[in-house]
């Protein structure tokens, strides 16, 4: 059986255990180079001395030393820090999975594909950042991307990229999450522990709170207009509570095709780790009869306001989603700091996407500086008295494309 080297970026976040779950049932088949992780020192070090790693980094620097001595006498090498962490996606590993959350995981992801890597990517905010560089520099180096986002992975199982033309639309399904039959006065109350409870998904915070503002769907679109060829304009949602049916893609002649399973990460994971072959796993299999009845409803946009948001950065095109993925990633954290309500998350993002002025996305430099405004901004808003104004938010003329 051919082996593959994996290096896992985010390996103790959820995605990132599923990921290793896998490969730990077929260890000899998926050696280990990399290992990262930002403060889960423990669990990072029990996952590299377990995988016999060749190395693992934690971004935190303080925890170095503590890093260390917990691989004391492994050989395993160690290193701390961002820098290392992008030094730590260069390792010569053929498939990389990119599991960091939020922008931070750009440059790593960034790392792997200019090495021309298999990116099994599953950080999405990458692409809702900088989805033109990213393309661009897989395209430039030869490199894979295969999507892991569950909707993504099933699109690209059913997509025939060989005849786009005769694709019709791509429709994204969505959960709904776990407010989807709240009003709005319920929504303006909910707190930070019921956002992050999905229904149906065990995942990372952010991404839960994402899920319940409807905003992780909007970014999948912005996700999905990169990674396949379709214009945004046929690009639909789909609100499907049970999360069964993954995502479908529709075909000039009428035909619409699907891909179908429970909701268990691991699956999306092994396609993208076995690709282009299939490879077992323990997800459990699916039974219809006894789910009975599948249900699909329109998203209503008006309680979910993230939705024409994110179509709306996509139309605007440059920076614009930058700044909505910055905004968001700001008030996500504010909301499950306390800071904020529920419903100021997509207040923040829009008021930010409509204040910052966008501008072209040429370079990596223009993706921090449109990120870091952007952020700036938000913080603003979400505290006044943070007095790091913006002041060239004001004084630059508007430069949207
Ligand atoms: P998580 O919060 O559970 O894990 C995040 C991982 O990233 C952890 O290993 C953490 O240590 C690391 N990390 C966090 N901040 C970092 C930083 N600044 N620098 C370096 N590393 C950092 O998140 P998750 O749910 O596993 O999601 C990871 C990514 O996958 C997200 O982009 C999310 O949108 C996407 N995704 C997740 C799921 C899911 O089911 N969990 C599904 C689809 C897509
Ligand atoms: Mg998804």
């Amino acid at each position: 059986m051919q082996t593959r080297r994996v290096t896992i970026l985010g390996s103790t976040g959820s995605i990132g255990r599923s990921t290793i779950d896998l490969i730990a049932r077929e260890p000899e088949r998926f050696p280990v180079e990399a290992l990262t992780a930002q403060s889960n020192v423990g669990l990072l070090a029990e996952q590299a001395l377990s995988l016999k790693a060749k190395c693992a980094v934690i971004g935190d620097e303080s925890l170095l030393p503590e890093l260390r001595q917990r691989l004391a006498g492994s050989g395993i090498e160690s290193a701390a820090g961002a820098g290392a962490i992008i030094e730590a996606a260069a390792r010569p590993a053929e498939w990389v999975m990119a599991a960091i959350v939020g922008a931070a995981g750009l440059e790593p992801t960034l790392a792997a594909v200019r090495r021309g890597a298999i990116v099994a990517l599953a950080n999405k905010e990458s692409l809702v950042c900088a989805g033109p560089l990213v393309m661009r520099e897989a395209a430039l180096h030869g490199a894979t991307i295969l999507p892991v986002d569950s909707e993504h992975n099933a699109i690209f199982q059913v997509f025939d990229f060989k005849a786009p033309d005769n694709i019709d639309r791509v429709i994204l399904t969505a959960s709904g999450g776990p407010f989807r039959t709240l009003n709005l006065s319920e929504m303006r109350e909910v707190t930070p522990a019921q956002a992050i409870a999905h229904p149906v998904w065990s995942m990372g915070a952010k991404i839960s709170v994402d899920s319940a503002t409807l905003m992780n769907k909007g970014l999948e679109l912005i996700e999905a207009s990169f990674l396949f060829p379709v214009p945004e304009d046929r690009i639909e949602v789909l609100i499907h509570p049970q999360s069964v049916v993954h995502s479908l893609v529709s075909y000039v002649d009428g035909s619409v095709l699907a891909q179908l399973g429970t909701p268990d990460m691991r699956t999306p994971i092994s396609v993208t780790l076995a690709w282009p072959a299939r490879m077992p796993t323990p997800a459990a299999r699916l039974d219809l009869a006894a789910i009975a009845k599948l249900t699909f409803e329109v998203p209503d946009f008006a309680r979910f306001p993230a939705l024409n948001l994110t179509r709306q950065a996509l139309q605007s095109g440059g920076s614009a989603p930058t700044i909505l993925n910055a905004a968001n990633e700001v008030a996500v954290d504010a909301f499950l700091n306390g800071r904020i309500g529920f419903l100021d998350i997509t207040r923040i993002v829009e008021q930010t996407l409509s204040r910052v002025p966008s501008g072209p996305l040429g370079d990596l430099a223009a993706v921090h500086e449109a990120d870091g405004t952007a952020r700036r901004y938000a913080a603003h808003l979400i505290d006044p008295t943070d007095d790091d104004r913006v002041v060239r938010v004001q004084t630059r003329g508007r430069n949207r494309r």
